[in-house]
């Protein structure tokens, strides 16, 4: 086992979605090519027109790889585009190419074919746009950076995209607290957090297949000795000297008692951010390896391998790659299953048996990504049937035409 030192002083960069140019009023500069829209869908606006994304092949639309039927929502009209045009001028954009964009997930396994995407800037004007999407029955998705990782963020059907790219005033941030660990490398959470007390900010595990596909599809460096587990800890104390002081410590004291092999620390924010890039690029070298099952899952800490290990003797060769990393002290597993490409027979082979593993050791099937649109049939392996209820309940309440992010979240009711 190795152990990269990190020492961060937490920077966090919020980012919007590049390049939205053209608008609304500018739409019909555009081409005569239809987005393939599932048929029962159509609007007048169906006929606008829609280009094919340039580079790599077209996402399966959603309907035609999921089991789903659109729900009699309204479709939206040139009357509810003049409404919208009124409450956020010039901010109502139908143009194909920019809506070809936000209609797919950043993962490029899911995709919708809405036909309009509406960019508020305040709060006020969410809820005029509400207000309307209510009054006349249409379906809202709402979207932010569009980085979400089970298919929540776009649209399933022909789902109004209210984006939040332009409500840009961030509040606040909270830093990332401490994560424990895992077997060896629980040990080796133990001495970090008995040594570095509250200035312990990170501790993220990843396994070899992961180093080896940052390298292999990023070109990004492993700075230590090959090893089958590889743990980032961060801390983010008050004084950057006192900080390396401990960390250089803790250092010693895991090389010394065998517990790693290696290791290596960062003080300077251009080896920090390298250090952080082989974790927090993993799901990007994966994106590039094929296509990706996703599972984020929390296990009892003891268990949270033994998955990893169990699914590639199962899988064998369908898989091209089985890892896992993530954060130890929360239980967290993100488990990623890459093949060449999407195949239900594989799919059958993961679920629901992922699943019933998981909650088998009275685990959660989603720690930290949300349900989103994959992920929403199988809350029932990690809530019991009356908790279930009540969300719903709650959901009605707060939403009774069900506009709000249809098909997402929550099982169906019966
Ligand atoms: C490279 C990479 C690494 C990642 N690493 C992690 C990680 O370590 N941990 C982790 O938890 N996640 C991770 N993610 C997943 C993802 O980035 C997070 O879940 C993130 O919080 C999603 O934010 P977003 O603004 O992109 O939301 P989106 O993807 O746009 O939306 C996510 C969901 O929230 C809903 N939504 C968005 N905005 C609003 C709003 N204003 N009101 C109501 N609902 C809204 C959407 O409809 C959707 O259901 C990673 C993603 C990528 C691409």
């Amino acid at each position: 086992m190795v152990l990269p030192l990190v020492s961060r002083w937490s920077a966090r960069v919020l980012w919007a979605s590049p390049g939205w140019r053209r608008t609304y009023t500018q739409r019909a500069c555009v081409g005569l090519k239809r987005l393939g829209c599932p048929r029962g869908v159509y609007s007048p606006l169906a006929h606008r027109a829609y280009s094919v994304v340039a580079g790599g092949p077209e996402v399966t639309l959603t309907p035609e790889r999921y089991p789903v039927q659109r729900l009699p929502f309204s479709t939206v009209s040139e009357e509810d585009l003049a409404a919208f045009e009124c409450i956020i001028p010039g901010r109502v954009i139908t143009d194909p190419e920019q809506l070809q964009t936000c209609n797919v997930d950043w993962l490029k396994t899911v995709r919708g074919c809405s036909k309009v995407l509406l960019r508020p800037q305040t709060s006020e004007e969410v809820s005029q746009i509400l207000r309307h999407c209510y009054k006349r029955n249409l379906a809202v998705n709402p979207q932010g950076g569009n980085t979400g990782m089970v298919g929540g963020s776009v649209p399933v059907f022909d789902e109004v995209i209210l984006s939040t790219a332009l409500m840009n005033q961030v509040i606040s941030f909270h830093d990332v607290s401490g994560c424990p660990g895992f077997a060896e490398v629980l040990q080796t959470f133990r001495t970090c957090r008995g040594m570095l007390g509250e200035i312990l900010s990170a501790f993220e595990f990843m396994d070899t297949e992961c180093m080896q596909l940052v390298g292999q599809h990023l070109q990004l460096t492993n700075p230590v000795q090959e090893s089958p587990f590889y743990v980032l800890v961060e801390t983010s104390g008050s004084s950057a000297g006192h900080d390396a002081e401990k960390l250089t410590n803790v250092l010693e004291q895991v090389l010394n008692s065998g517990l790693v092999t290696d290791g290596t620390m960062a003080t300077d924010q251009r080896k920090v951010q390298m250090l952080w890039a082989l974790r927090e690029r993993i799901t990007e070298a994966l994106s590039r390896d094929g296509y990706v099952f996703k599972y984020d899952l929390s296990l009892p800490v003891e268990r949270l391998y033994d998955l990893v290990i169990d699914l590639r003797t199962r899988l064998g060769p369908r898989a091209k790659h089985v890892v896992g990393y993530g954060h130890l002290g929360d239980g967290n597993l993100h488990l990623n299953v890459t093949a060449e490409a999407f195949s239900r027979e594989l799919l059958g082979a993961l679920e629901p048996y992922v699943y019933a593993w998981t909650a088998e050791q009275r685990g959660s099937v989603s720690a930290e990504h949300g349900l989103g649109f994959k992920k929403k049939d199988v809350l029932g392996y990690s809530k019991p049937p009356v908790a279930v209820t009540l969300m719903q309940q709650l959901k009605a309440m707060l939403d009774p035409e069900g506009i709000l992010n249809p098909y997402k979240t929550l099982p169906a009711q019966a």
